[in-house]
């Protein structure tokens, strides 16, 4: 059976690792480092940069440069969340026919799971590199509280990039599975996850094998960046009070500022003191002007301590949806780069009242975890079972508008529920099923992930139709709906309308489209094999079934049907 790799695919950095013979392995890059940055760019002579050299050049071309794309995968331009990212990101997004988010540079029009994949495609070369053999599968991790969409989406990059994925899973629970915790003694662990952009915290009980996610919180909005932002700021005020100019303006001064603050940052996790050097930063009337200047720890932690206590507030609520005190914690993990800053730890003692757990490397723990699963999965490890939660309640939207849940919040997955409803109309032909996810009592509060249609009901009275709603929730946690109406017997052809993402033929096109371009244009000597050299498509996706009717006309007919008493 051919080798697995377990992805941690981050939003700021990714990592690769590897079980050989029952040893992890994280497999460097090309260039030699355990992780890469998730970034690429686009250059002006024509050729894709991934990582490293993409983060470089990042200075001198930023609006072609793609770093953080993990936040718009699987999500509409019109959510909140993507409304204020805009303003962060120095690349354009548009809105596709769809609604979902597009990526226009240089012209050209991307998809969040077409630059996802070119990420994965680095990635694959760089393992195939290593390994000196073709690397095919992958177990990828996501955030615990990524949605269909965000999963799916996150499949579908692999797909583009040529890897089968084999398995989704949550970045927590990754991180539990590659601790050395004895998993045959229960315990109660967190997982205080602080990368680049983002802060994750999940509560996860371990024992006899099983990891179970009992609550999660965070901030997607709170990480390393922003501990980056309080050092450039204080750098630029500094340097105001001594040459009365502002940087504030100059974008070049501002990404060189970025790095050397990120720099020190870095640094000043062993550190005591670091000194800051920026030759021609600015020009002033009499001339040049140098940035040079000493930042201690203690500086630093005084202009970050207010960053590091926001990690406070998701704690104590992943704390109160599990239900649990601080002293029943038998662990406390950090993940996340950001967490080897010693202010953070102090932070993270006090929140949990318990010297935090450090054995773990934060850069490489979700990918080890990932490339245990891969093992799981390859039948090399057999004790470990992985059990995860839903994130949110799901169910269908009935009459009057009112959400019918199947599938309550936090039920472990893979899971599988169903319920029966009715019609609301004599002689209702079809019945139109609206699946949304959320806790609130009315469909429309909540996010709507997909319709279909069940066509053929026998004619009768409202009221008389016997539909049965099933609702499928596989390892990966991604959703499959299906209605059955039970007058006939037969389980309907049904097709989900899908109201986001891409569909399986539009994968398969980007496949061999970014496939060629990434081939053609990664620089000469990081030239990548496109992925149909190494495997043939296997998977096709669902195609639109013949002779059905446009969804949206008929939804105005008969849009809703009351659950059925039993
Ligand atoms: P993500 O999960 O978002 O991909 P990572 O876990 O790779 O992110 O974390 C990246 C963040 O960690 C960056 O802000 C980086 O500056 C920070 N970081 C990395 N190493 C250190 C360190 N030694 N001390 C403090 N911060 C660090
Ligand atoms: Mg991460």
């Amino acid at each position: 059976m051919s080798k697995i790799i377990g992805i941690d695919l981050g939003t700021t950095n990714s990592c690769v690792g590897i079980m050989e013979d029952g040893r992890l392995l994280i497999i460097p890059n090309d260039e030699g480092f355990r992780t890469t940055p998730s970034v690429v760019a686009f250059t002006k002579e024509g050729s894709i940069l991934v990582g490293n050299a993409a983060k470089r050049q990042q200075i001198m071309n930023p609006e072609n440069t793609v770093f953080s794309i993990k936040r718009f995968m699987g999500r509409k331009y019109t959510d909140k969340e993507v409304a204020n990212d805009i303003k962060l990101i120095p690349y354009k997004l548009q809105p596709a026919d769809n609604g979902d988010v597009r990526v226009e540079v240089l012209g050209r029009i991307y998809s969040p799971p077409e630059i996802s994949a070119m990420v994965l495609m680095k990635l694959k070369k760089d393992s195939e590199n290593y390994l000196h053999e073709p690397v095919e599968k992958a177990v990828i991790t996501v955030p615990a509280y990524f949605n269909d969409s965000q999963r799916q989406a996150t499949k579908d990059a692999g797909k583009i990039a040529g890897l089968e994925v084999v398995r989704i899973i949550n970045e927590p629970t990754a991180a539990a599975l590659s601790s050395d915790f004895d998993s045959k003694n229960k315990m109660k662990i967190v997982i205080y996850d602080l990368g680049g952009g983002t802060f994750d915290v999940s509560i996860l009980k371990l024992g006899k094998g099983i990891f179970e996610v009992m609550s999660t919180s965070g901030d997607t909005h709170l990480g390393g960046d922003d501990f980056d932002q309080a050092i450039i700021d204080y750098l630029i005020d500094d340097f105001y009070k001594q040459e009365h100019i502002d940087l504030r303006n100059d974008r070049v001064a501002l990404q060189r500022l970025k790095d050397a603050a990120e720099k020190a940052k870095i640094n000043l996790s062993t550190l005591d003191s670091v000194e800051i050097t920026l030759q021609f930063i600015a020009v002033g009337k009499d001339g040049p002007k140098h940035l040079q200047t000493i930042l201690t720890r203690d500086q630093l932690e005084h202009i970050t301590k207010d960053i590091a206590e926001r990690t406070a507030g998701p704690c104590e609520k992943a704390l109160d949806a599990a239900n649990l005190k601080p002293s029943e914690i038998d662990e406390v993990v950090l993940v996340g780069g950001q967490t080897k800053m010693p202010l953070v730890r102090n932070v993270v003692q006090r929140i949990f009242r318990k010297e935090p757990y450090l054995g773990l490397n934060p850069d490489e723990a979700v990918a080890a975890g990932a490339a245990k699963q891969a093992s799981v999965l390859k039948g090399d490890i057999r004790d470990i079972l992985l059990l995860d939660v839903t994130a949110f309640s799901l169910g269908l939207k009935t009459e009057g508008g009112i959400f019918s849940k199947i599938i309550d919040k936090n039920s472990s997955i893979p899971t599988r529920k169903s319920d029966m409803y009715t019609n609301t109309i004599d002689n209702q032909s079809f019945v139109r099923i609206e699946v949304y996810q959320g806790e609130k009592p009315m469909a429309a509060d909540n996010k709507m992930i997909g319709t279909f249609d069940l066509m053929g009901i026998p004619p009768g009275k409202a009221g008389t139709a016997k539909i049965s709603v099933m609702f499928d929730i596989d390892a990966n946690g991604i959703i499959k709906v299906s209605a059955k109406d039970e007058a006939t017997g037969k389980e309907q052809a049904i097709k989900i309308t899908p109201d986001s993402g891409l569909s399986g033929s539009e994968v398969d096109k980007m496949k061999k489209d970014i496939g060629e371009e990434f081939s053609k244009k990664m620089s000469a000597n990081e030239k990548l094999k496109a992925p149909q050299d190494y495997r043939e498509e296997k998977s096709k996706g669902a195609e639109g079934l013949p002779g059905e009717l446009d969804s949206r006309k008929k939804a105005s007919i008969f849009d809703i049907f009351k659950k059925k008493e039993r």
